[in-house]
């Protein structure tokens, strides 16, 4: 019977109150039990024990609070954390610690898999089974926070939305975890800190911006040549180039915040000097910066990192025109924890 029941955790603080003021309580319950679920994190309805013997046995008769359960932890070398995280329904997702000198990232998943076909990714190898709830997102952060604390002595300081999945996919799920993550009942962090890294769906990013969200925006590119983009993201077919450039700037119109474009180069694919001049003609449409990440190989071999030589015209390219660039070392490879490289091997 108990899975007819509802995870309470799927419920918004407002809807939490509506539920108490239902059955003739009062909305301040709502409050109270919000918070014992996401500030303290009970597992269990006995543990909240300013809500009445009664009140609780109501609660349990309704509802279910699910978990994640961290299934296995892998450490790297340099210090990169990756965990395997088992859902109330038995997936697995992985989410990333990745320390550096001045801060800790948290980088977690939004789907279990992915709908997104990237010829590049680990993960789009595996199908996409379903969404993560709010909850799901939350956890992942709040086990990584503790790892951190634990085995590097200092808490969490940014997060990134760049685990497995596309998040913009799970639109209303991804805004909830951000919603709890940001409040003071929750983690209390600033949405300054969060980054949530998109494949580029126009409509949503259109969205985020009409939803005013404080966080950052990022946008996996790839290359700024519409057959070459199609190439090696085959959505891009429907999701265009042109349009994405309307989003991104209608983004910019209403934020004010600049954009970072995410860009892997390749040997063969987008090495010339015909890419380099289609990227920097498209970083002059909205302020932005571009971070080069190191290719991660998957199995088969298709796609090689480009030469240093190819990478440095890169970054000379783009410097001349003054779009800041930066690249990006990857972190964990010896655990198949880096970029693109998530698809629950072990
Ligand atoms: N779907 C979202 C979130 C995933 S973020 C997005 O595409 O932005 C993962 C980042 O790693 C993306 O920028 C992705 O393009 C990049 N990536 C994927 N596979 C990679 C690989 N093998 N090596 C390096 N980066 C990769």
């Amino acid at each position: 019977m108990s899975s007819a029941k509802k995870d309470i955790r799927a419920l918004s603080k407002k809807e939490l109150q509506d539920f108490f003021i239902g059955i003739g309580d009062k909305k301040f319950r709502g409050d109270q039990v919000y918070e014992w679920l996401w500030n303290k994190g009970v597992h269990s309805f006995e543990d909240m024990t300013n809500i009445s013997k009664d009140t609780r046995a109501q609660l349990e008769e309704r509802f279910v609070i699910n978990h994640i359960k961290v299934d296995s932890l892998q450490k790297s070398t340099d210090g990169t954390i990756k965990n395997a995280v088992r859902l109330h329904d038995g997936y697995v997702v992985e989410s990333v610690l990745i320390p550096t000198e001045s801060r800790t990232t948290a980088c977690v998943s939004s789907q279990v898999g992915c709908s997104l076909d990237c010829k590049f990714c680990a993960t789009a190898k595996l199908k996409r089974m379903r969404n993560l709830n709010p909850d799901e997102i939350y956890d992942q952060v709040v086990a990584i926070h503790r790892e951190s604390i634990l085995y590097h002595d200092r808490p969490l300081s940014n997060i990134v939305f760049m685990g497995m999945g596309e998040p913009l996919m799970n639109y209303k799920n991804v805004l909830k975890s951000v919603e709890m993550i940001t409040s003071d009942e929750g983690l209390g962090m600033s949405p300054k800190r969060i980054t949530v890294s998109t494949s580029g769906v126009p409509k949503m990013i259109r969205k985020l911006a009409d939803d005013e969200v404080k966080f950052n925006l990022a946008v996996s590119l790839h290359s700024a040549i519409q057959e070459t983009r199609e190439q090696i993201m085959p959505f891009a077919k429907q999701f265009t180039l042109t349009d994405l450039r309307d989003a991104l700037e209608y983004w910019y119109s209403k934020t004010k915040r600049r954009i970072t474009y995410e860009y892997v180069v390749w040997k063969d694919v987008n090495d010339t000097d015909a890419d380099i001049k289609a990227l920097i003609q498209f970083c002059k449409y909205v302020p932005c910066k571009v971070n080069l990440i190191e290719y991660n190989p998957i199995d088969d071999g298709e796609f090689q990192q480009a030469s240093d030589e190819a990478i440095n015209r890169y970054i000379s390219g783009l410097e001349s025109q003054r779009i800041p660039v930066t690249v990006r070392r990857s972190r964990g490879k010896d655990i198949d924890a880096a970029c693109g490289q998530l698809a629950n091997k072990s």
